[in-house]
């Protein structure tokens, strides 16, 4: 064989050898509503990495505490319907395009079903009180559609208060037959003036009185994950200060649209709400 050939060849290999596909491993194929699909990626340098889910892109961040490792929280949204779901995942590797799909499977989570009498819809708001909920809503999906690149935690994410839990999240508000609503968050049982602390450290994006969750804050503790406080009686911290994990931010109340003292604590990824309790489990696993 010719020199220069086996050369040509030589180097065409080694460029495949360098162009090879990033390692991929999906925490699970099997789905439920309003949970959280993590993935990863071995990689020593980020290569554009993407999830998509019907056409949301989720960007993949480094692992918060492994080395060459990446990372991405892929949210299913409470009211997804279909059952068969693809994930695809775009990279670039010496600028060549790599797409891997991969089938997931949805199904609903074991929520619990309570009828309502009146639909939310038509209880009826004052034009102004109209106005102010419009606008705090419009304002924190603003806040849960930032995504930051920074992340602020280093170590696992805690709940605010250690008690009994008196709602769990997503219990289905039905109707006529149909869902309306869900219940957003998981509520615990917090006597008035119990210290709530924060999750893990971050960025407070909200604190103030709101007309449903009363007074409220929001965290931002980067890569789009976000933890909410509603119904304080009490706040000690202001936007844009930053926490710290186990910070007392607040004192637990009945503020807000509430039928008695407790903590009504969310969370978002992404700009999609999820079961704190599977976000929380799904972050652990990664320390
Ligand atoms: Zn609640």
């Amino acid at each position: 064989m010719n020199i220069f050939k086996h050369l040509l060849i030589l180097s065409l290999f080694s460029t495949y050898n360098y162009a090879q596909k990033i390692e991929l491993r999906l925490q699970t194929k099997h789905i439920k509503n309003a949970n959280v699909l993590l993935i990863l990626a071995k990689s020593s340098q980020n290569n554009k990495l993407y999830a998509i889910l019907n056409d949301r892109k989720t960007a993949f961040n480094p692992h918060p505490f492994k080395k060459n490792t990446f990372y991405a929280l892929v949210p299913f949204h409470y009211f997804m319907q279909e059952k068969q779901h693809q994930v695809i995942i775009t990279y670039t590797v010496d600028k060549k395009e790599f797409f891997e799909g991969f089938n997931i499977e949805l199904s609903e989570d074991s929520y619990l079903s309570e009828e309502i009498k009146v639909s939310s819809s038509k209880v009826s708001l004052s034009v102004s009180n109209k106005q102010r909920t419009a606008k705090e809503y419009k304002e924190a999906i603003d806040v849960y559609n930032q995504v930051s690149q920074k992340s602020f935690w280093f170590d696992d994410f805690m709940y605010p208060l250690e008690s009994k839990v008196t709602s769990p999240f997503g219990t289905k508000r039905v109707y006529n037959n149909t869902t309306k609503s869900y219940h957003t968050g998981i509520d615990f049982k917090a006597p008035l003036n119990t210290q709530i602390k924060a999750s893990n450290n971050g960025i407070v994006k909200i604190s103030k009185n709101r007309f449903y969750a009363g007074n409220s804050i929001i965290i931002d503790h980067g890569h789009g994950i976000y933890t909410c406080y509603f119904h304080l009686n009490k706040m000690f911290v202001n936007v844009g200060d930053f926490v710290q994990k186990g910070d007392i931010i607040g004192l637990s109340g009945s503020t807000g649209r509430s039928t008695g003292p407790h903590l009504h604590f969310a969370t978002f990824v992404n700009g999609i709400q999820v079961n704190p309790i599977n976000l929380i489990n799904t972050l652990n696993t990664l320390n």
